[in-house]
């Protein structure tokens, strides 16, 4: 399992390359960037090679510190292939089928496996601070199982509870000798400063649109055409792109451009179908299905081990128990429906497919050819209806909305003053 399945990520992986190969591997990372773009793979990768007892491992007592200090130049590239895991190895084995004793994945739903009722029937919209302290802090102190090391990787960081993030301060500023913690997060910024200020940064890219195109196709997961619509609006996301085609996008693609002329004549009307197309568009699935869903990029990449289960002196009162639990968390799903990260998420995906479309009818108005996001006859028609110039308008409007959804701005407000500028844009007077 080289770390070379890892694409265009060479900037974070080296730098993480050149602290294994000095000896000096920081104990807490904070790996950063969009879901999707490789930093779940990586860290997996990362805590293989850790625990892997057959290493190939060129590592040298350097004297020299401070290579992550923000100031640091661009390391120099290394050999790729000099350091990795056996894959062959008891431990490589363990780890690829998710029972290695020193691995710790820290993720959404691991509040089912805490022997406390309470904690299994909350809905893990977060890590708490009972889930960190259990899963985390108890363990981080114990010797590990099998020597080599111990690691545990936070998956979703952004969504540690304040006092989860509190209680792991003194471990993050000094983690035994034997153990990695690895946090995942979307942005630094989502992190207390104190949290992000005690992790070694590491940043991933967006990943080029030519390469999710290929990757798209190569998966067998849509056409070429489809596959530079969703590259386009996966902003440099794998995972992003893969969710979207199983969601409702490419289908409700020609009902988001037809928008763009009904908000002409009716920009209220066309403000409120869009935020009922917006609740429509994310392929996002509900957390429980995820977890389980082997295609899904950000994944663990195999089932974890299961704590074992308390004993039980009654095999019915299990089945009760368990019944109840499972009953709770439905219920609680279908009163609340998608999370607000999630109804978000199909708000910017409107926003960015009203984008590629104007985008589009842009580069039609200027004499360029289309990205062939949209058939181009329609993609014309907002062309000859409307000048290069006012065409940017549009854009520049889609734009300013997506800012103010960044900042948290009422949603309804948001889309109605879009709404209003893109009629005055687009309207018949800019003809
Ligand atoms: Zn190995």
């Amino acid at each position: 399992m080289p770390f070379d399945d890892v694409k265009h990520q060479s900037a974070a992986m080296e730098r993480v390359r050149r602290a294994l190969q000095s000896g000096r591997m920081p104990h807490a990372y904070l790996f950063t960037g969009r879901p999707g773009v490789g930093r779940q793979l990586f860290a997996e990768r990362l805590s293989q090679y850790l625990l892997c007892a057959a290493r190939r491992d060129d590592a040298v007592d350097s004297e020299d510190g401070g290579l992550f200090a923000p100031s640091e130049p661009m390391p120099l590239p290394v050999e790729p292939t000099v350091l990795d895991a056996c894959g062959a190895c008891e431990d490589c084995r363990m780890f690829a089928a998710g029972t290695h004793p020193d691995y710790h994945p820290i993720y959404r739903g691991l509040n089912r496996h805490h022997p406390d009722k309470g904690v299994q029937k909350r809905k893990a919209l977060e890590h708490s601070v009972e889930v960190i302290r259990h899963f985390l802090l108890d363990a981080v102190t114990l010797r590990p199982s099998r020597g080599r090391a111990k690691v545990f990787l936070v998956s979703e960081a952004e969504r540690l509870s304040i006092g989860a993030q509190n209680a792991m301060l003194k471990t993050l500023e000094e983690p035994p000798g034997h153990s990695y913690l690895i946090l995942i997060a979307s942005s630094a910024d989502e992190l207390l400063p104190t949290t992000r200020s005690r992790c070694h940064h590491v940043a991933f890219q967006a990943l080029p649109a030519d390469f999710i195109v290929q990757e798209l196709i190569a998966r067998g997961a849509t056409d070429p055409d489809e596959a530079r619509f969703l590259a386009a609006l996966s902003q440099g996301s794998l995972g992003a792109a893969m969710q979207l085609t199983r969601g409702e996008v490419v289908a409700q693609r020609d009902a988001v451009l037809a928008s763009l002329r009904s908000v002409t004549v009716d920009p209220l009307g066309t403000s409120r179908q869009w935020q009922e197309l917006a609740k429509l568009l994310t392929g996002f699935k509900p957390p429980d299905e995820t977890e389980d869903d082997d295609e899904a990029d950000e994944a663990p990449i195999a089932k974890v081990k299961r704590p074992a289960a308390p004993p039980k002196s009654k095999s019915e009162n299990a089945v009760d128990d368990d019944d109840d639990i499972d009953d709770a968390v439905d219920d609680d799903e279908i009163e609340t429906g998608p999370d607000a990260r999630t109804v978000r998420e199909g708000q910017r995906l409107l926003l960015a497919v009203l984008g590629a479309l104007l985008g589009d009818a842009l580069r039609i108005a200027a004499g360029v050819a289309p990205h062939a996001l949209t058939e181009a006859g329609q993609a014309r028609a907002i062309a000859a209806g409307a000048s290069a110039r006012r065409i940017g308008d549009a854009i520049r409007a889609v734009s300013a909305a997506e800012r103010q959804l960044e900042l948290n701005a009422n949603v309804g407000l948001v889309f109605d003053a879009l709404a209003i500028a893109m009629s005055r844009a687009l309207g018949a007077r800019a003809a």
